[in-house]
């Protein structure tokens, strides 16, 4: 989609969402930040943005030339700092906003951004208890934020669980990897679906209630759980940690969209 360069407020048509704060205008900053096979991260310039909590979205509204509009929701990938917000975008075939995010938005141009959106799915440091966070594909994007947030913060014990289809595809890879390596409150398993990298053990397949034993915390602990990810992932992942003896109560939710990973 092609986008004005400069924000267009007013009657919208196929938009999403048309509750909550004002759209602001925001500006992609400092080039993609990342990239990976399937997804671009994005600074936002943000003027006016309120600060946020670790787990929370927004939404962006692009807006065409003929004055088209179409609004979807994103996670915050990162931290609250200042009037800069980060998301990661995956591309969608076909995907009428994800296309233009991932691939096609460049410093200067000027989009719309509402939020922060959510007040259910969110951690804050202050919760110390253990967590635990699963992720198929692009819904490790809000986990990431929970992971950033409580470093250095936060002596809360993390694991992270998170289904790929391919080693190409795992975002935040090397920020992971070194988190992993040099904080002993978190754990990071990678799952994959559809190809594995040499020397991994485990073949590919989609998450099990093997993988949640194996990599997750006993329900006896009661652990909060953060599952994000397409909605049929979620809606296995929550199934099988309740079969696993978690309470419902400790399992919160973010469903991102249809397809799986
Ligand atoms: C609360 C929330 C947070 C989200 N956070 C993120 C995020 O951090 N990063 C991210 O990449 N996406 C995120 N999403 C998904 C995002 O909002 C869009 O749905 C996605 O980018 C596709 O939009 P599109 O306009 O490109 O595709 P559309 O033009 O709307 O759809 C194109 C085709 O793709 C299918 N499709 C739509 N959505 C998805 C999807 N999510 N997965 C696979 N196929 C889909 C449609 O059925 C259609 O066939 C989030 C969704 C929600 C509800």
């Amino acid at each position: 989609m092609d986008t004005t360069t400069t924000a267009t407020h007013g009657a919208s048509s196929g938009t999403r969402g048309t509750k909550g704060p004002p759209f602001l205008a925001a500006s992609p900053s400092g080039g993609a930040a990342a990239r990976t096979a399937s997804a671009s991260t994005l600074v936002l310039e943000v003027i006016g943005w309120p600060g946020h909590l670790a787990g929370q979205h927004v939404d962006v509204r692009l807006t065409a030339p003929d004055g088209y509009q179409a609004a979807r929701s994103y996670s915050l990938a990162a931290p609250t700092d200042g009037d800069r917000i980060e998301i990661t975008v995956q591309r969608v075939p076909d995907g009428e906003v994800s296309s233009y995010l991932a691939d096609e938005a460049r410093d200067g141009d000027v989009v719309e951004v509402r939020g922060p959106v959510g007040g259910w799915f969110v951690w804050k440091p202050e919760d110390s208890g253990p967590v635990l966070l699963v992720a198929g594909g692009s819904g490790v994007v809000p986990l990431m934020a929970m992971i950033r947030s409580r470093d250095g913060v936060s002596p809360a014990p993390f694991r992270l669980i998170y289904s790929v289809r391919t080693p190409q595809d795992r975002i935040y890879d090397h920020e992971l990897r070194r988190r992993a390596t040099q904080d002993g409150g978190l754990e990071v398993a990678f799952l994959y679906t559809r190809t594995v990298p040499d020397g991994e053990t485990r073949s590919v397949g989609r998450i099990t209630a093997e993988d949640l034993i194996a990599y997750g915390w006993p329900a006896d602990v009661k652990p909060t759980c953060y599952v994000c990810g397409p909605t049929a992932f979620v809606e296995t992942v929550s199934d099988l940690l309740v079969g696993l003896g978690h309470d419902p109560a400790m399992i919160k939710t973010e469903r991102f969209g249809p397809s799986g990973p």
